[in-house]
């Protein structure tokens, strides 16, 4: 009979474990699947054990202007993709592997429940998460593709996201270039904007 290498046989069950917090963070099985060597049924199956139900069907999000459309959507953005390139950087690793995705949406989770949802919330930026981790994945593959990129704000010295694409250049401060309507949305301001006296 043949044993397993114990590296080996640690490395499969850190991939099993990995699968399972990207679950409980709301991972759909083409990325468990992508990220921790799983076959696309043994995500499937692994997603009903912890959710209790199946996933959802239909494709991943996929969008180069989602984090344009509107200002909310960009700083929600900018947090988490700031935490994950800079967990990336900070290792040396040119892809965001499972641990670095399940640590960089954590950390992500965290902040923004404290920022946009706890007593001291900043209205009106939003009041529940904009960002789930199936569309955070989606971003990320563009900011390591380059369609997406990071620009410090001149006078907020924010890092926010800019959209470098063939169908999209956008390059506007979700701090400073914006208004808020009366509803008490934040609006990118343009031409057309009216400010309110
Ligand atoms: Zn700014």
């Amino acid at each position: 009979m043949k044993t397993v290498p114990f590296k080996r046989a640690s490395n499969f069950a850190n991939h099993w474990v990995l699968a399972e917090q990207l679950i409980q963070l709301g991972a759909r099985p083409p990325i468990v699947s992508q990220l921790c060597r799983l076959s696309r049924q043994q995500s499937i199956d692994l997603y009903k054990s912890v959710k209790g139900c199946s996933p959802k069907q239909g494709m991943l999000p996929h969008d180069h202007q989602w984090v344009i459309q509107s200002a909310g959507r960009n700083i929600h953005a900018s947090i988490f993709l700031g935490i994950l390139d800079d967990i990336r950087r900070r290792l040396s690793i040119q892809h965001a592997t499972a641990q670095v995705l399940v640590d960089a949406f954590s950390l992500y989770k965290n902040i923004a429940s404290q920022i946009f949802i706890g007593p001291k919330a900043i209205p009106p930026v939003t009041r529940q998460f904009t960002l789930d981790i199936n569309r955070a994945w989606s971003l990320s593959s563009m900011l390591l593709a380059g369609d997406l990129i990071f620009t410090v704000c001149a006078r907020c010295k924010a890092r926010f996201l800019s959209v470098i694409h063939p169908n999209a250049t956008f390059s506007r401060c979700p701090i400073c270039d914006v208004w808020t309507d009366r509803s008490g949305r934040r609006r990118w301001a343009s031409a057309k904007s009216k400010k309110p006296n």
